[in-house]
């Protein structure tokens, strides 16, 4: 048998529920903000990543899917969203049209990590995007938007943790600061963090090795480095949080595994689904669109990972998306009536309900089971007197009652009981 790569996962239609109704959830909540819906490519050519996600990521240097395709082209897929938004943006000349502009997206992303609970090779984002808007109002709209999705899908106890890296100025201080401290510390820690440590040391501060973590610990915080127009803006933000009702606590260890960010980035944390608690992630990128050629514009954002805010709905037992039953399953006994299930179960889906009918030439007892399995609404069975007579007995399976109904009038009682 063929099996499954490692670190993918199938959905299958009895999980697919929930999938929709944080799908639906996430749209409507981006919509409330004046998001439009943008889908772009799955794969990209490799130098968008290694330009718009940075190369000295984990994700860049380690995690991507490339490959020549059969034009000699090196081809990635992407392993996140924003870059292919970012060129999107650009290249169908946005940059003229109205703004802000405001984009949300699902995606696909891959990444070739080791797989584990929440660490997958192919996972889904749900994203938005809010470019040309620079000031602190933005970013708070962008975490707004981010809370209002995750109240709305019902999930308890995230944190949301703030933190500002600064702009490349602030950065300057900082990055000296800390390859002061971590210089003689080196020999302490991972092969990566060394490599982090010439290339960009903010790195550090995102590995995952234990060790590491624990001396990054004590590393200098970034707040301390803010030039005035940066902590200026860090304030702003967080008093707009404030008056918004929207709770916080300030991080200064987050930095964010992405090179783009700038100023605010923001996670929002659980301990509900053991070690990858993150389930959205965000901040702001104020010099992507630069970096993609285009004429400098300010850009907010986030990511939610969707089996991660799966996973923790699975911990919470949240009733989120269950699966809806069908509305009516009609049976039917001999050849004529089977023939009369068929046309009547038609009938009643073009009426809008769903419905489903026998198409495996099994017995009246087998097809009740099967009704039962499903957990259909209603039941209908046919038989030769229903036909003579033409109507039936329908059964309402939550209440056990029944009535018998005309054929032309059983759409109508189904919906009646609704
Ligand atoms: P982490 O620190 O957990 O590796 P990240 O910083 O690499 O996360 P982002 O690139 O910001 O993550 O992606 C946003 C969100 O996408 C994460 O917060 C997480 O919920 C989800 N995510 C990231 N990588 C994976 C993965 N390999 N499998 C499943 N979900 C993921
Ligand atoms: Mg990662």
């Amino acid at each position: 048998m063929i099996r499954i790569p490692k670190g993918c996962k199938d959905v299958l239609p009895a999980e697919a529920g929930k999938w929709q109704a944080l799908e639906r959830i996430a749209r409507e909540s981006a919509e409330a903000y004046g998001f439009g819906e943008i889908r772009t490519p799955v794969f990209e050519h490799t130098e968008l990543f290694q330009r718009g996600v940075g190369d000295t990521t984990d994700v860049v240097t380690k995690e991507m899917y490339t490959f020549l395709d059969k034009g000699g082209r090196s081809i990635t897929l992407r392993p996140e969203g924003t870059a292919g938004v970012a060129r999107a943006f650009v290249e169908n000349g946005l940059q003229g049209g109205a703004m802000p502009f405001k984009a949300y997206y699902f995606v696909s992303a891959f990444r070739y990590e080791r797989p584990q609970a929440g660490r997958l090779r192919e996972f889904h984002q749900f994203g938005a995007e809010l470019y040309g808007a620079a000031g602190p109002e933005a970013d708070a709209e962008i975490i707004s938007l981010a809370d209002l999705f995750l109240k709305r899908i019902g999930i308890g106890g995230t944190v949301l943790e703030i933190n500002s890296i600064g702009c490349k100025n602030c950065r300057t201080a900082y990055s000296a600061a800390l390859k002061e401290y971590f210089a003689p510390r080196l020999s302490e820690m991972c092969e990566d963090c060394n490599a982090r440590f010439s290339r960009n040391p903010m790195r550090i501060l995102d590995c995952k090795n234990p060790r590491c973590k624990e001396i990054a610990a004590g590393a200098p915080t970034v707040l301390d480095f803010l030039c005035e127009d940066c902590a200026a803006h860090f304030a702003s933000v967080q008093s707009l949080l404030t008056e918004t009702g929207i709770a916080y606590r300030v991080n200064p260890a987050i930095v964010r595994g992405l090179d783009y960010y700038s100023r605010t980035v923001f996670e929002f944390v659980t301990e509900a689904a053991g070690a990858q608690g993150t389930v959205l992630a965000g901040g702001r990128y104020d010099t992507l669109l630069e970096q993609m050629d285009a004429k400098p514009t300010p850009a907010v954002g986030f990511a939610a990972g969707m089996e991660r805010l799966l996973m923790v709905l699975e911990a919470e037992k949240s009733e989120v998306g269950t699966v809806s039953a069908v509305d009516c399953y009609v049976a039917g006994m001999d050849g004529p009536s089977r023939r009369k299930a068929f046309l009547l179960a038609e009938e009643l889906r073009r009426a809008g309900f769903s419905c489903e009918t026998d198409l495996l030439d099994r017995s009246v007892k087998a097809q009740m089971k099967y009704a039962d399995k499903i957990g259909a609404r209603f039941v209908v069975v046919l038989g030769s007197r229903e036909l003579e007579e033409g109507a039936a007995e329908v059964k309402n399976m939550r209440t056990s009652s029944s009535e018998r109904v005309a054929f032309d009038q059983i759409a109508q009682t189904i919906r009646s009981a609704t």
